[in-house]
């Protein structure tokens, strides 16, 4: 059984995921092809571009791979990761998602790269002090699903879910130096 971290690295900000859990003490795998994920216990997919890793993963013959992964370990996706991982996408002519948090979601809902902005975002699990939350041409969350636990909300908005052992993010954690949500998917009894 596998001791690592995977984190997909077809695209985008994968290489910030992986020092933020190096920072914890995680050993980490950079997730190509599907036999690498043989070596991990929990996954983590980067924000990026949907388009782009829904093609990526079509051609790596990912989808099943991960599907199936996630029935064991716990799986994080940030932004386009989130994107990634939910149940329906209001772009299904481009994006082919996971179908792995119960939600719809919406891409782009604060407008462009130049709308992007940085907010405190308060949470239970985080105890006192707000996480400095980066959102980037992010996605909002526009239904979600009985089984779906919100975990953080902006402006009663939820900006971090979880179904089971899979957690979705609007926003980027691993663009902060905070390693508390990175440190709360680890803590996911696996
Ligand atoms: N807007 C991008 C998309 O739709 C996501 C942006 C990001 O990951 N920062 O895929």
């Amino acid at each position: 059984m596998g001791k690592k971290i995977g984190v997909l690295a077809l695209q985008g900000d994968f290489d910030k995921h992986v020092s933020m859990l190096h920072r914890l003490g995680a050993e980490t795998v950079l997730i190509r092809e599907p036999e690498q994920l043989q070596l991990c216990r929990g996954l983590i997919i980067p924000g990026g571009e949907s388009t782009t890793l829904t093609k990526l993963m079509h051609l790596g013959g990912l989808y099943q791979p991960l599907r199936d992964f996630s029935q064991t370990f716990p799986v994080m996706g940030t932004c386009a990761g989130m994107i990634m991982l939910a149940s329906q996408v209001e772009d299904d002519q481009r994006i082919r998602p996971l179908n792995l948090i119960n939600v719809s979601v919406r891409r782009n809902v604060y407008g462009r790269q130049i709308d992007s902005f940085t907010t405190p975002i308060k949470a239970s699990f985080l105890g006192e002090h707000a996480f400095k939350a980066i959102f980037i041409r992010a996605p909002g969350i526009t239904k979600i699903g009985p089984d779906t636990e919100i975990l953080m909300q902006l402006d009663a908005e939820p900006v971090m879910v979880r179904t089971k052992n899979i957690t979705g993010l609007t926003f980027h954690p691993e663009l902060t130096d905070d390693t508390r949500i990175h440190q709360n998917f680890l803590e996911q009894k696996i």
